[in-house]
């Protein structure tokens, strides 16, 4: 079936969705994007990610070509239009056609385009057993050349990380900083789990302030289970009781085995399991698609 694509407002069909090859988007991957699920017909962390999405832009001096509040309606709209109920929805603003040149003052308008389709997630026994990841050389980018906070269409830092994980045989990495401070994986936040605490890094180590991470943090408190923001290297990393991986795609995954440790048991750990199924219970409050607004 062919989906609809909302480019700059307008619906095309996946075919006809085309930008300009002048679009600085794609000769420097100057532009933001956000990744946002939505589950049984309700848009999950609508607000959240459209904030982050804007707050992306801010930071890179790029205008959206419309306001957050009619963001947030063009992304409800482009899930409806495309009758899904259980959808991945990729929202894309990019710096607009230009010239050659880097500067973003010869590219007069902005675009956007959101696609919304059908979800894309792990191989489902990775949640049953758990996933083994390998840490990589490739460092994160440090927060003072491109803060990790900006969800940037310049994502080479991770595409590099994910190509040595692929190549060790890993479909996730684990990058670290520059002094080896663990940090996150390519395309997800970590969590480790020790004597019953949940333990992630600090989104001032160079992390993204990922939204799944910040639900997991907020059901952990509600579940009664500690948890703490720290800074950690490979050594507590492997000699942790549980761990997981947390985003808006790949949800909560268990985590059993790093650069060829076993992690606790080797199996998927209770703690981890027990957030997991808290998590599955709020993704069911999400904004509705089909009970409001036109369309
Ligand atoms: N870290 C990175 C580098 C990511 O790209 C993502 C996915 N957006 C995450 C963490 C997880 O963030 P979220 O829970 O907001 O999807």
């Amino acid at each position: 079936m062919d989906i609809w694509i909302n480019l700059n407002g307008k619906f095309v069909k996946k075919k006809e969705a085309k930008i300009s090859i002048f679009d600085h988007g794609l000769l420097y991957g100057d532009g933001v994007f956000e990744g946002i699920r939505s589950y049984r017909g309700r848009i999950f962390c609508l607000d959240e990610h459209v904030k982050r999405l804007y707050s992306s832009a801010h930071f890179i001096m790029l205008k959206p070509p419309l306001s957050l509040e009619e963001m947030k309606k063009e992304i409800i709209l482009t899930v409806r239009k495309n009758q899904l109920q259980d959808a991945y929805i990729r929202v894309v603003v990019t710096r607009g056609e230009g010239d050659l040149g880097l500067d973003p003052e010869k590219c007069p308008r902005a675009s956007y385009f959101i696609i919304a389709d059908k979800i894309e997630l792990y191989p489902s026994e990775i949640y049953e057993r758990g996933l083994e990841l390998v840490t990589v050389s490739t460092r994160r980018n440090p927060t003072f050349s491109l803060d990790p906070q900006v969800k940037s269409l310049n994502y080479l830092n991770n595409i590099l990380a994910k190509i040595q994980g692929k190549k060790a045989g890993c479909i996730e990495a684990i990058m670290l900083n520059q002094e080896g401070w663990v940090l996150e994986c390519t395309g997800d936040n970590i969590f480790i789990v020790e004597n019953g605490t949940l333990v992630t890094p600090p989104t001032f180590v160079g992390v993204l302030d990922g939204i799944t991470r910040d639900v997991v943090m907020k059901l952990a408190k509600q579940l009664g289970i500690p948890c703490s923001e720290e800074v950690f290297s490979c050594y507590r990393l492997y000699n942790a009781d549980e761990c997981f991986l947390t985003g808006t795609a790949a949800e909560i995954v268990p985590v059993v085995k790093i650069d060829d440790r076993e992690i606790g048991s080797g199996k998927p750990g209770e703690i981890t399991e027990r957030i997991k199924k808290e998590f599955q219970k709020v993704t069911r409050k999400g904004t509705p698609v089909y009970e409001t607004g036109k369309g």
